[in-house]
Order: structure tokens, then C-alpha cells, then sequence
């Protein structure tokens, strides 16, 4: 086995890993988790079949905390049979934040039995159950669980010959492959956190069950920060703070995943969109407009047509031919490449759109403004040679690397996405194609002081590409930008341009979008500044509050004043008390207050309160309007 320090060790077959484990320290023992056995994962009481190469995962692996999590699930579905002994089980994963356990059962679990179900998965935990490895034959199998349709339906998929069933106490047992921790005393933090609808197999055709979802981790202070993360991130959810701002809305009269920008998020909308407009015009990039409706020959050519319909919306009959509502902007900027000959002199061309696309998506998975029916990309596709490629790739990078900073994130990682070798035969191009784009990906990342992870097999069928996520305000990645190289589309639209040599060639593609999507990227700058917009993007920058009456007409004054320079400004002039027009100009996230009464309106100034910071003290207008100009145009991220 491979020991702590690097070294090898034989083990012979019969040993227990765990025993192994003891042999070496009783803290090694104590911090197993689970065994990697020729690469299989292997429970730590299972005796080894044959002579073998192990290694003892700890709390340090994160392949262990999966398993840890996925036991947790296992001693949830236990303390559920024991309190509602007519539920019938599912299946219960760990997830990249905790675990779930799918139920049957005709009452719905209320908050109540969640708290009652996690007291008793404590006393399970007490008992130090084991979990134990138990074969079955699928004969018996069948035999045995002929009243449990999903579990029948689990065997009849999934089991061999014989297949492997875990118990936890005497009357708990469940189909899995496993493997578990060695015992129940072994999970020491978990929490149970929510309960929702889910379908069998994800499938809305088939039955609906009910998911609980939980959370567990090695140690309990490591629970408590991550249940800490979970409250921060309901208060910056972008629905509600969508609501309570005012910011936007989707209508169940239109239809869901569809979404309406009210006038405050219109104003920050027009902010994003016009700063990638004015990049891509200084960036060298031609602003292009594409229908959204195109006939179906078109996405036949694409491809899309075939591998891309379960994702489209369906084609339209119209008088002439099937249309398609588009579900990417591709192939209407290929279209007005192809309209014309290219020489190698006029490449690269870079055509730019803020176009809007619809997909279809289940139902079930659609989430606000992160996946929605349709939404905008900041699309470009970039037609080069393979000589220009490189620099293409870099001012991407540097492109996207600008978005995120002005947008006032300083956290991001990049993803390299390469194929396999050519070893599977699924991904498209040749292999000079492939080598190409991605040592020219490769040497980007490097020029650009990127750092990027190398993902092997994990690229697009047509290319490899980079992708960028952001890190937010408390921690959480988002997928943003992307970077990615064509080898099909090209060839399928038989691009060409004129080489040097006076021969024809196929210009290389990429697709690249760095906001993503405009509504999801919005929807993370709702969760980023948890609605609190630096002053450049709030929708409303000031707000005038008059004392009484009168100040209204020096309010409106100073309003005037502040507008004739392009500032978004208002006037509270509601007969309230100026305590509660602050109040709500606070929970309206409003960067700055100017309260006006007598002393402000005989000294022609206002005084200043910063949503942030407080009261500011009495300034002149011209200077608070100095001062606020300046923080636009420095676009300072929190204010
Ligand atoms: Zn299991
Ligand atoms: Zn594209």
C-alpha cells in the first residue's frame, strides 16, 4: 500500500484495510474514511480478494467526503423508515454540497418531521451501527423486493448476476454499490436542510416523490460555516432581492423561464449591454444584428436540427418552409461571413451580437435568471487563420479578464478543456485541428499570467475551450465566460477565405461569450452586491429627502441640478416622516441620501447619507455632485 510517506507496502489478500490502517497508527485509523483497492473503492472493513496495491483515504480526500456524505444519506433513509415505516426508498447521492434521499410516501414531510427525522438519525449515530456489505442474486433479488417497484426497477437496470445491498441496524437494507464508513459513530456533523419535489429518474412522466436534502461534514465547525454560507446566500437570492427591488419578474400569463426586465433592472441592463457594445467597437469587433427566426434548412447544416433539437423550442409551419426560433446566434454570423469572398488580408473578422436565444428546458430545472427559456448572449465568433489564433485567444482572455474586474470581481479560475487523444473517436477534427487550438489555448493562458486547470476529456465534441468562473462576494464559483474553438461548423458551412499561397482554406472559428448570458449575469450581480449596486450600475443613484413641505421646492432644485448632469436622481416628496423615507431609501439599497430642511436650503447645500456609512455631513451640491461623478466614473465597486 502507499503509506503517508510515499512508500510501498504489500498487502496481502484477507487483510482489512482498516486493520491495515491500525498497523500503522491508531490516527491514521481514526481518520480513515475509505480504501482505494486497485483503484476500485473498497468499504474499510472489506477483506481484501487478492493480493493488492491500497490506499487508505482520510478526511482529507475529497473522494471521502463523498463517501462520508453518501453515508450520511444512508443513515437518513434508516431514521426515515424507522418514524414512517411506509415510505419506500429511491436512490440517495451525495451532491457538491451535501447529500439527497428520494422518498415515496403518500404525506408530505413537513418541517416538523425533518426535525424529528435528524433527532433520530442522532440516535442511530450513537448506536455505531455498522454499515454492512451483504450479496444478493438478482433472482432473489427480484423475488425478494417484488412489492418495491423502485427498487425492482433499480435491479432490473443495474444489478449483475449478483449485486451488493448495505444494512445499517437489523431491519434497514438498500441497494448500493457502496462503499460507506466502517460505522454510524464515524459521521459527527450533518444537518438536514430542506424537502422538495423530485421525479424518479429526473423524468416528469414518471412518479413524484419527495427529496430531502441535507449537509455533512467531517467536523462541526466546518458545518457551521457552511450553514452560515447557506443564510448569506438566501438574503442575496436574486428572486427575492429581484422582487424587492423591483428589479425584474417572470410572469406565469407569458410563460415560465421568460423573463421581464422591469424599469430598474432595465437601467442596469442598458449599463452591461452598452459597456460591451462600446468594448467590442473599441476591441476591433463589428457590431452585427441576426434574426431570431430562421428556417429549419439552416439548422439542418448547423447540425443543431439533429444533435441540438431536444433543446430547441419546436419548428413553426409557416408558407414556404419549417422556421426555428434560434437557440444560438452561430449560424447567423456564419451566414454573414459566407456572404462575401475573404482574403487572408481581411481575416480576423470578429462579429459581435447581443443576441437573444431560446432553448427549451424542462420545467423542473428552470431557476430564476440562471436557467431560463430565453435569454442574451454577448456573442462574438472569430474567423482567423490558424497563424492568428493565438492572439485571437489572448485578447479573449484579456477581454474577459477586463469584464471581470470592472463588474468588481477580483476572484476568478480558468478551465482548460482538452479531448482525449482521439482515443474514443467522439470528438470531431483532426488531429493537426486539435493540436493546434489547444497548444494555442495553452500559450494564451500562459501569455495572459492566466492560471488555468488542465481538464483532460472534458472538452466540446467540435473543440477545446477555456472557461472562466468567478468567484462572488461569499465564495461561490459561477460558470461566466467561455472561450471555444470550432473544427465542424466551419466545414459544415464550407467557410473559405484566400490564402497568401492564392489557394483556398478553412478559416479556424471561435465562439466566445463572456458575460454568458445577460440575465444570468445579472442575476449574479443581484447576489454579488446582495442588491446593494455600485453607484455606476444602482438603477437609482440619489435620492432628495425634504424635511417637511418646504423644502420640496429646493428639492426638486438640487434634483434638477444633479439629473442636468446625467445622474439618476429622485425626490421623496410623500408626506412622512424624513426617518422613514431613510428607512426605505436603505432598503431600496439607494447609494446616497440628501436630506434637505431649512439650514441645507439657506446654505444651498444637502446633507449627505451613505447607505454604507452613514451620515457623511453637510456638503454643497456642487461638491457631493463632484465626489459622486467621480465614483462613476472610476466605476468604484461598493459604495
Ligand atoms: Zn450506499
Ligand atoms: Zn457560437
Amino acid at each position: 500500500m502507499t503509506l503517508p510517506d510515499g512508500s510501498q507496502q504489500a498487502v496481502p489478500e484477507g487483510s482489512r484495510p482498516l486493520d491495515v490502517a491500525k498497523s500503522i497508527s491508531s490516527r491514521l485509523a481514526d481518520d480513515a474514511v475509505v480504501a482505494r483497492v486497485n483503484g476500485d473503492f473498497f468499504d474499510l472493513t472489506r477483506p481484501l480478494e487478492q493480493d493488492s496495491t491500497l490506499e487508505i483515504l482520510t478526511s482529507r480526500s475529497p473522494e471521502a467526503l463523498q463517501v462520508y456524505r453518501h453515508s450520511t444519506a444512508h443513515l437518513l433513509a434508516a431514521a426515515v423508515l424507522e418514524l414512517y415505516p411506509e415510505t419506500k426508498l429511491g436512490i440517495g447521492p451525495p451532491t457538491e454540497a451535501g447529500f439527497y434521499y428520494d422518498f415515496q410516501r403518500e404525506t408530505p414531510f413537513t418541517p416538523e418531521d425533518l426535525e424529528a427525522i435528524e433527532a433520530r438519525m442522532w440516535k442511530l449515530q450513537e448506536k455505531d451501527l455498522p454499515y454492512e456489505r451483504k450479496l444478493t442474486s438478482k433472482t432473489d433479488g427480484l423475488a425478494l423486493y417484488k412489492d418495491d417497484w423502485m427498487k425492482r426497477e433499480l435491479i432490473e437496470e443495474k444489478a449483475g448476476e449478483i449485486f451488493t445491498e448495505y444494512t445499517l441496524g437489523p431491519d434497514f437494507i438498500d441497494f448500493c454499490r457502496g462503499p460507506h464508513v466502517p460505522s454510524t459513530a464515524r459521521i459527527k456533523a450533518f444537518k438536514l436542510l430542506s424537502v422538495a419535489g423530485a421525479y424518479w429518474k429526473g423524468n416528469e412522466h414518471n412518479a413524484r416523490l419527495q427529496r430531502i436534502y441535507g449537509t455533512a461534514f467531517f467536523s462541526k465547525k466546518e458545518l457551521a460555516a457552511h450553514l452560515e454560507k447557506i443564510e448569506e446566500a438566501k438574503k442575496r437570492d436574486h428572486r427575492k432581492l429581484g422582487q424587492e427591488l423591483d428589479l425584474f419578474s417572470i410572469q406565469e400569463l407569458a410563460g415560465p423561464g421568460l423573463i421581464f426586465f422591469h424599469p430598474k433592472g432595465g437601467t442596469i441592463r442598458k449599463i452591461i449591454e452598452d459597456w460591451m457594445r462600446d468594448q467590442y467597437v473599441k476591441r476591433g469587433y463589428s457590431l452585427v444584428y441576426t434574426p431570431h427566426v430562421m428556417r429549419r434548412e439552416l439548422w439542418k447544416i448547423s447540425g443543431h436540427a439533429g444533435y441540438y433539437s431536444e433543446n430547441m423550442f419546436a419548428p413553426m409551419e409557416l408558407d414556404d418552409a419549417e422556421y426555428q426560433l434560434k437557440p444560438m446566434n452561430c449560424p447567423g454570423h456564419i451566414l454573414i461571413y459566407r456572404d462575401k469572398p475573404h482574403s487572408y488580408r481581411d481575416l480576423p473578422v470578429r462579429l459581435g451580437e447581443l443576441g437573444t436565444v431560446y432553448r427549451y428546458e424542462r420545467a423542473g430545472v428552470l431557476h430564476g435568471l440562471l436557467r431560463v427559456r430565453g435569454f442574451t448572449q454577448d456573442d462574438a465568433h472569430i474567423f482567423c487563420t490558424p497563424e492568428q489564433i493565438e492572439d485571437e485567444v489572448v485578447n479573449c482572455l484579456e477581454f474577459a479578464a477586463d469584464v471581470l474586474k470592472t463588474f468588481g470581481f477580483d476572484a476568478y479560475e480558468a478551465e482548460l478543456s482538452t479531448w482525449d487523444g482521439g482515443v474514443s473517436g467522439k470528438y470531431d477534427g483532426t488531429k493537426e485541428l486539435w493540436e493546434l487550438g489547444e497548444s494555442a489555448l495553452k500559450r494564451a493562458v500562459e501569455r495572459t499570467k492566466m492560471t488555468a486547470v488542465v481538464t483532460p476529456d472534458e472538452a466540446a465534441f467540435y473543440g477545446p475551450k477555456i472557461d472562466v468562473k468567478l468567484v462572488d462576494a461569499i465564495g461561490r464559483k459561477w460558470q461566466l465566460s467561455t472561450v471555444q474553438f470550432d473544427f465542424t461548423l466551419p466545414r459544415r458551412f464550407e467557410l473559405e477565405y484566400v490564402g497568401e499561397d492564392g489557394k483556398k482554406h478553412q478559416p479556424l472559428m471561435v465562439h466566445r461569450a463572456l458575460y454568458g448570458s445577460v440575465e444570468r449575469f445579472f442575476g449574479i450581480l443581484v447576489e454579488h452586491y446582495a442588491g446593494a449596486f455600485p453607484v455606476w450600475l444602482a438603477p437609482v443613484q440619489a435620492i432628495v429627502l425634504p424635511i417637511t413641505d418646504r423644502q420640496i421646492d429646493y428639492a426638486n432644485k438640487v434634483e434638477e441640478q444633479l439629473a442636468a448632469k446625467g445622474i439618476r436622481v429622485t425626490v421623496d416628496d410623500r408626506k412622512e416622516k424624513v426617518n422613514l423615507k431613510i428607512r426605505e431609501a436603505q432598503l431600496q439599497k439607494i447609494p446616497y441620501m440628501l436630506v434637505v430642511g431649512d439650514r441645507e436650503v439657506e446654505s444651498g447645500a444637502v446633507s449627505v447619507r451613505n447607505r454604507k456609512h452613514g451620515d457623511q455631513g453637510v456638503k454643497s451640491v456642487h461638491e457631493f455632485l463632484g465626489q459622486l461623478e467621480q465614483l462613476i466614473a472610476d466605476k468604484t465597486p461598493a459604495e
